[in-house]
């Protein structure tokens, strides 16, 4: 059985309390709980047109609102550092909001307008007084707001990426030139730092269809430079090298987003060049978040742009491995930090395999040709 209808399968058995006997904790969110798994339902059945699985998204989506708790009762409390994920798009109640509104634009009836609403509202309550980085702040909601507006660009969301936009841009550069400088090496990673905030920008250039300011290429160019001659400087843990969300996979998949706004070829050649330093790093488990999986996602948005180059068979390498993964060692069923992702990537792996032009084969010599490229 294939790797995605097999994990469909057992999900379909599962209710709300024996999800709740899996785990203990987030078992709304998007990260890891029910919302995560509400999407990759959704990625799937909009992929293969599949009503049964669209109605199984629906059924998560309810099974993770009777998860969700309620937002902190004042504005003091959603700063503290309990209610800090409040703000975040993949730990906090957003995160549903997310998938309920791809679940209800895909359905196109009249709960598109409701969900709609209800995001903009949500995105609203969960920016004030948040951090500006991509987990728990700004820059993740305006990815997700970019995410829904490229399908389906509505004038609402549109306003609400440039608004959100606006706020990001402050602060990108101090002084006189030059980007906000660096205070300590987290304030560079796709997680928590300056390039989650880039990611977002340029994935909002792309989607709203208009040219990066010249103040955001510059702080992208010039973080950028800082880590690859300075490893530390963006990592300083070197087992988290290969990640997306503090490592090399993270910087090659925000100068992929650069170069789709910017059609340039620096940033392209600044993605392989990270890109092999994350594949030289490797991974220290099957996840979006720190490992395996984010590495395949990496590998195939770097082989979307640089088609005629191997990049795709490492993202196979890396995808066969996620997919068989034990069970048990997932420690969450959420989308960014655990199982959900399998059927995305199984996806990915299988249009890979439906389509002529892409190579397949997993030819041993596969590695070392890639590391002779460069
Ligand atoms: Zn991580």
């Amino acid at each position: 059985m294939h790797a995605s209808d097999r994990y469909f399968a057992e999900m379909r058995t599962l209710t709300r309390e024996s999800f709740r006997a899996r785990q203990a904790h987030s078992l709304a969110s998007l990260g890891f709980g029910a919302a995560g798994v509400a999407f990759s339902h959704w990625y799937v059945g909009t992929q293969r047109s599949d009503p049964g699985l669209l109605a199984e998204a629906r059924r998560w989506l309810e099974i993770a609102e009777s998860f969700a708790s309620p937002p902190p009762p004042s504005r003091r409390s959603r700063q503290s550092a309990r209610a800090f994920p409040f703000s975040s798009l993949v730990y906090g109640p957003l995160g549903l909001a997310f998938v309920k509104l791809l679940v209800a634009c895909s359905a196109g009836d009249s709960s598109r307008e409701r969900q709609i609403e209800a995001f903009t509202q949500a995105v609203r309550s969960c920016s004030r007084g948040a951090p500006s980085e991509l987990v728990q702040g700004i820059a993740g909601h305006l990815f997700a707001t970019a995410f829904v507006y490229r399908r389906w660009p509505d004038r609402r969301l549109g306003e609400l990426g440039d608004r959100l936009a606006r706020r990001l841009m402050v602060g990108l550069e101090g002084g006189s030139s030059g980007p906000m400088p660096v205070r300590s090496p987290a304030d560079l990673t796709l997680a928590h730092g300056l390039l989650g905030r880039h990611l977002a920008l340029f994935s909002w250039a792309s989607a709203a269809g208009f040219q990066p300011p010249r103040r955001l290429t510059t702080a992208f160019r010039e973080a950028a430079a800082l880590a690859l001659a300075n490893p530390a400087a963006l990592c300083p843990h070197p087992e988290y090298d290969g990640s997306l969300c503090n490592g090399f996979a993270g910087l090659a998949i925000v100068a992929v987003a650069a170069h789709e706004a910017l059609g340039d070829e620096n940033s392209i050649e600044t993605a392989r060049v990270a890109m092999l330093r994350a594949l030289k790093a490797g991974s220290i488990d099957a996840s979006l978040c720190c490992g395996r999986a984010g590495l395949a996602l990496a590998l195939m948005r770097v082989a979307a742009q640089a088609s005629e180059e191997p990049w795709r068979d490492l993202a196979h390498l890396q995808i066969e491995s996620v997919l068989s993964t034990h069970p048990e060692a997932w420690s969450s069923e959420g989308l960014v930090h655990g199982r959900a992702v399998i059927p995305c990537l199984a996806e990915l792996l299988k249009g890979c395999s439906e389509s002529p032009q892409s190579s397949c084969e997993l030819p041993p010599a596969v590695i070392p040709n890639l590391f002779i490229y460069r």
